[in-house]
């Protein structure tokens, strides 16, 4: 990135204005570690969005509100009945990186390998963007495509808001990777709900093992009314595997990728019954 100027608003509409006015030329900046990965040379205006007022995690009628500058740090940190997305940021690569991105920034521009989409996608959150209007789009709608196209000129993404988790559900996340700071081979989260001993809800999210993170929707319907275990899981995962297309990130195969979402994924699973059921 070519940054010629810094502004740094100290509020959401005048951080809004600026972004407006200066248009093309404007970047917002949260964490900023994104940037070394953008590849546009032409001169920028970075637009500092981290004193806005924007961070911070709120319980609010059992859903988490995230505010859209919360660092990965503050993920790992926060403790309370019902959260899940330490397990996510305890992966995220190192205390350096962690400290300073944002949910937020890990959200609006995604790779492949990107940790925190493929865990919103499985918990069902929502997120909230501020434009002229404040709308919500579901997660699946917000990583469809990358995720900036959704955005106008202006446009932020405010807040993301995830359910916390009940008894009865469950919730788990691995990534496979070459080392401990590698960028992920394959990433996998399910989120599965038990009522009377059999799946009342399940949802199962891919990453780095395809072209962006996705949501596995023949699993999950493989899944759904039937009494779980791990023999179910693992027919489930090898009748809906190929809903996906599978591709090789860090010198493995495709066929590599699909063998290890199809491990992955049965341990998940197996993950997050355990937690449903109270174990
Ligand atoms: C060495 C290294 C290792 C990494 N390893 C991992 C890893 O293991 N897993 C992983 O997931 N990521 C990894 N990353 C990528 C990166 O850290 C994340 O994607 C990061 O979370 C981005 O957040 P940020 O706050 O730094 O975003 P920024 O870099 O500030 O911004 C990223 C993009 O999002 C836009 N943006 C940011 N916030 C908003 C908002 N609220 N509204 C609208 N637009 C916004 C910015 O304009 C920019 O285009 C790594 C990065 C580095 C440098």
């Amino acid at each position: 990135m070519n940054y010629i100027d810094f502004k740094s608003p100290t509020q959401l509409d005048e951080a809004r204005t600026l972004l407006k006015e200066l248009g093309e030329s404007a970047m917002p900046v949260a964490g900023s570690t994104l940037h070394v990965f953008l590849r546009d040379e032409s001169p920028k205006v970075a637009v500092d969005i981290a004193r806005l007022g924007l961070s911070g995690i709120r319980l609010v009628d059992g859903i988490f509100h995230i505010g859209a500058t919360t660092t990965v740090t503050a993920l790992h940190e926060h403790d309370q009945p019902g959260w899940v997305l330490d397990r996510v940021a305890s992966e995220f690569v190192t205390q350096p990186i962690r400290n300073m991105a944002t949910i937020g920034g890990s959200s609006v521009r995604v790779f492949p390998w990107s940790d925190l989409p493929v865990a919103l996608l499985a918990l069902n959150a929502a997120m909230v963007i501020t434009g002229d209007e404040e709308r919500t789009l579901d997660a699946e709608t917000f990583f469809a495509s990358q995720p900036f196209h959704h955005f106008a000129l202006g446009d932020l993404l405010t807040s993301v808001r995830v359910p916390a988790l009940t008894a009865g559900q469950g919730f788990a996340y691995l990534k496979d990777r070459r080392t401990s700071t590698d960028f992920s081979r394959c990433t996998v989260a399910a989120w599965l709900s038990l009522e009377d001993g059999k799946i009342a809800g399940v949802r199962v999210a891919v990453g780095a093992a395809v072209p962006m993170p996705c949501r596995m929707p023949d699993v999950e319907q493989a899944l759904m009314g039937a009494r779980p275990g791990p023999k179910k899981f693992e027919e489930a995962v090898q009748a809906g595997l190929d809903t996906a297309r599978w591709k090789g990130l860090h010198g493995i195969s495709d066929e590599y990728a699909r063998h290890l979402a199809s491990i992955l994924i049965v341990d998940v699973l197996n993950r997050a019954h355990q937690e449903a059921k109270g174990e």
